[in-house]
């Protein structure tokens, strides 16, 4: 009996040329153009002129406060830089003080050495770069010592009026858990969301998901029932259907 021989294929393996090959999709938004829409307007009625929590006089005390935020409170940051921006409001003062000194004011913030010495270094530039003003533009500012594209976007909206969403852990984690913006980092989130938010809310967007995160959609157990957008969420722990009174909040 003559063995069958083995089919040997002719067609050439296809090479997956690198310019046609998709990225993995990822996830849209969970919510349609409208609800998007309503959800940023309830957040406008409950805050009308939402603030940041981060004490400052000027855009450099802004620039400061921020860059000693990661990972520590804003509270935390307020008690600190109390004493320390009465004395030391601008580049020349700040860098005047000297690392030992301004570590004194500071050591109540976590990573206190690192930003301690980052601060002086971004005085000292901001003196001979930039005529000790803080610049204005996100690629100037992440030029800075401890600068990164978070604390740029902060003070790019907060000091020059400009639509920045400065995704921290709270937007990061709402965007996600609601689905709103998925994206597996800041940047992803943050293009997204840029994308999704209409114009018109653009602005505030920061804050509102800022301060929603902090005191209603909180990390360990979100707040559901004192939620003004209950009735639209899709997260999947969400606990009330039920939208809490759509007041300004107090
Ligand atoms: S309903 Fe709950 S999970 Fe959804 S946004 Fe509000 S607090 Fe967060």
């Amino acid at each position: 009996m003559t063995k069958a021989k083995p089919q040997v294929s002719t067609q050439r393996t296809k090479k997956s040329n690198p310019a046609t090959v998709r990225k993995p999709a990822t996830p849209r938004s969970a919510y349609s153009k409208e609800e998007i829409r309503e959800i940023f307007r309830r957040f406008s009625v409950q805050r009308p002129e939402p603030k940041g929590e981060l004490d400052h006089t000027n855009a450099f005390t802004l620039l400061v406060a921020v860059a000693l935020s990661a990972q520590a409170t804003d509270i935390g940051v307020n008690k600190a830089t109390k004493t320390l921006f009465a004395v030391a409001d601008t580049p020349e003062k700040m860098a005047a003080l000297g690392e030992e000194q301004l570590t004194s004011y500071i050591r109540t913030i976590g990573l206190y050495r690192n930003k301690a010495k980052n601060v002086i270094a971004l005085s000292q530039r901001l003196i001979t770069e930039f005529g000790s003003e803080v610049p204005r533009t996100r690629e100037e500012l992440v030029s800075l010592p401890g600068v990164g594209r978070k604390t740029a976007n902060v003070v790019m909206s907060m000091a020059f009026g400009e639509a920045t969403i400065a995704v921290d852990t709270h937007i990061f984690r709402i965007s996600n858990r609601i689905g709103l913006a998925p994206g597996k980092t800041p940047d992803a989130v943050e293009a997204k969301l840029e994308k999704i938010i209409p114009p018109d809310y653009l602005f505030h967007a920061h804050h509102w998901l800022i301060l929603h995160g902090r005191y209603v959609c909180k990390a360990r157990k979100p707040d559901c029932p004192a939620c003004v957008i209950a009735d639209i969420c899709k997260a999947a722990e969400k606990t009330s259907e039920m939208p809490a009174p759509l007041v300004p909040a107090g």
